[in-house]
């Protein structure tokens, strides 16, 4: 691989939200304090010195930034004040682009406007094929003096939407997925030579790390474990409501969007209730702590860091809304509602799935895993190597 020396990497770096990396004076500090470095992985310093020496190839084939959780500390004791922790991120946010084919990752990150606009022509989609839907059924399928949602949007028309939507965004983010594997393995990698057991480690740590997440505490001393491992929870509080969500919208769309109306103990109703408490719960404080900056973490947002838990609360209240008109049987608004809430979730899949917040849900597993299968291939060499 070539090392092309690059000097608007630092530029570049700064669009995606890196603050200060040219005050980086390589002491070291920022390494030392990290708790999830390694001598293999270390980070931040050789990550920042790649960007200032505008080491672009080097940049891209790491997964350096990935094994980065971003608890503050190298920020804190940096003595230049050169935020190593926000280049840590911006970088990520540059790796996705770099990772994205289609483009819309580096729009996404780099132009404000851009992601207004996509948020805006993406949500207008559902909103015409809806009216589309009753200009060809003449407005004859709105029932107006109680409410049948399912004649207002026909649960399976919505469900074929919704598996084709997913079906395409899942494409992308297995195209990424597979270009990083391209990046970090190197163009010439010649996969099949592999050992299997490489694979299989890597497949395990895949795994693991994606349902577990325990990177993010498993290193730190005992204090400051306790501060990650409250952060942790929060985060796997945050997944399974939205894991519930998801699955409620996707595989289950054909049960959970009903006209029935289920008595309180139906698991139906709960599983609703458990995503909504939790998705407002945690995209309120989210939001909450953003807006004081007290946190470390919270000091400086790029303004993609607001779109996710705005478009979750967005999600969870226009879904609770609609349910409560529903069992209001108030037609009108349980509609209108109900279109803001199917816009509002198609908005959110289109910027996030693929080239959004989501990614570091299958970036880091696929770091780590990547790297355990480079540490076993290693070794199953070294053991069918013959001794000297
Ligand atoms: S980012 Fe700060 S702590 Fe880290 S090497 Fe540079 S000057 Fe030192
Ligand atoms: S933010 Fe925390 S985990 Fe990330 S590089 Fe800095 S010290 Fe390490």
């Amino acid at each position: 691989m070539s090392t092309r020396v690059d000097s608007t990497l630092i530029k570049e770096l700064k669009e995606y939200g890196a603050i200060n990396p040219e005050a980086c004076i390589n002491c070291g500090n920022c390494t030392a304090i990290c708790p999830l470095t390694t001598s293999e992985h270390p980070f931040v310093r050789r990550t920042i010195r790649s960007v200032q020496m505008g080491l672009r190839d080097r940049l891209v084939a790491s997964i350096d930034p990935w094994l980065c959780y971003f608890c503050g500390d190298c920020s804190i004791t940096c003595p230049r004040g050169a935020e190593p922790a926000e280049t840590m991120m911006a970088t990520r946010r540059w790796l996705i682009a770099q990772y994205d084919m289609s483009g819309k990752a580096k729009k996404l990150y780099t132009s404000e406007k851009h992601v207004a606009f996509t948020i805006f022509r993406t949500s207008l989609l559902p909103l015409v094929l809806l009216i589309a839907y009753h200009i060809i059924t003449g407005g004859s399928k709105i029932a107006t003096d109680r409410v049948v949602l399912n004649d207002f949007a026909p649960v399976m028309w919505v469900w074929a939407i919704v598996l084709l939507h997913f079906a395409i965004l899942g494409w992308h983010l297995v195209r990424n997925s597979l270009n990083m594997i391209r990046n970090v393995l190197g163009p010439n990698a010649n996969l099949a030579s592999i050992p299997l057991g490489a694979y299989v480690a890597g497949a395990k740590d895949f795994v693991i790390h994606f349902f577990s997440q325990r990177q993010w505490w498993s290193k730190c001393d005992p204090e400051e474990r306790k501060v990650e491992i409250s952060r942790w929870f929060k985060h796997m509080l945050l997944m399974s409501g939205y894991g519930i969500m998801l699955i409620l919208i996707v595989p289950l769309l054909w049960w959970f969007q009903t006209d029935e109306f289920y008595p309180i103990y139906h698991p139906q109703r709960w599983l609703g209730y458990y995503a909504t408490v939790i998705l407002i719960y945690t995209s309120v404080e989210i939001l909450l702590s953003r807006r004081a900056k007290k946190e470390e973490i919270h000091r400086f947002s790029h303004p993609t860091d607001w779109l996710f838990p705005s478009f979750l609360l967005v999600a969870a209240v226009t879904g609770i809304l609609v349910h409560i008109f529903r069992y209001m049987s108030l037609p009108w608004p349980t509609y209108i509602i109900y279109t803001i809430h199917v816009m509002a979730m198609v908005a959110m899949l289109d910027t996030e799935v693929g080239i959004g917040k989501w990614t570091h849900l299958v970036y880091r597993p696929l770091a780590l895993s990547l790297d355990a299968m480079k540490r076993k291939a290693q070794e199953l060499a070294e053991a069918l190597a013959p001794a000297d």
